[in-house]
């Protein structure tokens, strides 16, 4: 069955220009034919779009199903069909929120991914890393400093394992990526939601993570590093790691190494807001909040120097606590205080396929791709909060052509 999307205000994911009364036809799940002319076919079903902005699907790459809560300790321990029952939700929810594809660097697993696949969850295309790897001690080691280890054995949580040395990191990848893991996530610097580790701190060996990068690629696949800090981000180009997410001290001679080796950052300023607005709310300890200081200011200078050096710059949420989902949509607004708008959108779109390894397939409204489209009432690059009002005014949500939400 042809569908036609008729008579939009295109943002295709890559220009500069919107064009309006353009015509989009989708075939199956793919689109056939992007046309500022009538199109004509018998029997397709026409959807009169009246002027309204059509795009392509959102992507958020730094999402986590599993994120039912803040409180690390509590996650680890929650019996599996609750923390899946609220996976489930987390990704039906995204995909009401237009997001047609989200990357779990931490957690997400082939097991979610299947039940996407096969109409089970109403959720976004699913690309997930299987759990993170982490260090002894580092920001994926959720247990807190005065814990015995009576076994002294490894840590495995909801999100992350612990592994050291470069042999347990080629193995633990394998693992991953013999479970289709569409990336490898390690975590490179200290973090916000660990007990024990300093945001500063170094994590994880060179030879540790060229490991992780051989394995990734002898798979055609990549690596996704947690990375807050300034020397951590060299140490990523220096690895080979593409995608360098959170980036939130980045100086502008770091931001020039990173666009020459032609690697990527993925800002996530949504969880910054959240843990200074409601962190204790979400259930994190007061540790954890307190490393948060500062990192708003600097994740927003950090954007403007990866732009300034000509770094493409990716988008992610990384939201936790499950009444706190809802302020995935509020990263558009957070970029847009550094960004210009139609920057905001590329990225959401086109880059965030880039640096997906799916520049050929999603993120652009053109000939060949996945039929992944949001309409909206206004136009965002007006005012980037609208994609916070989704419920009004996004009627239209469409992922490889099936419908996720139609109210037009
Ligand atoms: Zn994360």
């Amino acid at each position: 069955m042809m569908k036609i999307f008729a008579n939009g205000l295109l943002f295709d994911g890559v220009s500069d220009e919107l064009r309006d009364g353009m015509n989009v036809v989708v075939e199956g799940e793919v689109i056939r034919e992007v046309s500022d002319g009538p199109v004509k076919l018998d029997g397709a079903e026409v959807i009169d779009l009246n002027g309204r902005f059509l795009m392509p699907g959102l992507l958020d790459l730094h999402f986590h199903a599993y994120s039912a809560s803040f409180d690390m300790q509590q996650l680890d321990r929650m019996p599996k069909p609750l923390l899946v029952s609220y996976a489930i939700k987390h990704l039906e929810d995204a995909a009401q929120r237009g997001f047609t594809t989200v990357r779990d660097p931490g957690g997400g697993d082939v097991g979610l991914a299947l039940a996407i696949e096969h109409g089970l969850v109403q959720g976004p295309r699913f690309l997930y890393g299987g759990k993170a790897l982490s260090q002894t001690g580092g920001h994926g080691d959720m247990r807190p400093g005065v814990e015995e280890e009576p076994c002294n054995c490894a840590y495995s949580g909801a999100i992350c394992q612990v592994v050291d040395g470069a042999d347990q990191v080629r193995r633990v990848a394998r693992e991953e990526l013999r479970k289709g893991a569409d990336h490898i996530k390690v975590f490179i610097s200290g973090g916000v939601a660990s007990p024990t580790d300093p945001i500063w701190m170094d994590q994880f060996t060179m030879e540790e993570l060229r490991a992780a990068v051989e394995e990734a690629e002898s798979r055609r696949k990549y690596v996704v590093a947690h990375c807050h800090t300034d020397s951590g981000a060299r140490r990523c180009v220096e690895a080979g790691i593409r995608s360098i997410d959170h980036a939130t001290q980045i100086s502008l001679e770091t931001a020039r190494l990173i666009a020459e080796a032609g690697c990527y950052t993925v800002p996530t300023l949504a969880v910054i807001h959240e843990i200074l607005v409601s962190g204790a709310d979400a259930g994190m300890p007061p540790e954890s909040i307190a490393k948060v200081d500062g990192l708003r200011e600097q994740m927003l200078e950090s954007v403007q120097n990866c732009r300034q050096a000509g770094v493409k710059i990716g988008l992610g949420t990384d939201i936790f606590g499950t009444e706190f989902h809802d302020m995935q949509a509020s990263e558009f607004r957070y970029r847009g205080e550094v960004d210009q708008p139609i920057d905001v959108l590329r990225s959401a779109t086109s880059i965030n396929a880039e640096i997906a390894q799916r520049a050929d397939t999603l993120g652009r409204i053109a000939p060949g791709y996945q039929a992944d489209l949001v309409v909206l009432n206004s136009n965002p690059l007006e005012d980037l909060s609208l994609f916070e009002r989704y419920r009004e005014e996004m009627p239209v949500i469409v992922k490889g052509g099936d419908f996720l939400k139609r109210t037009l």
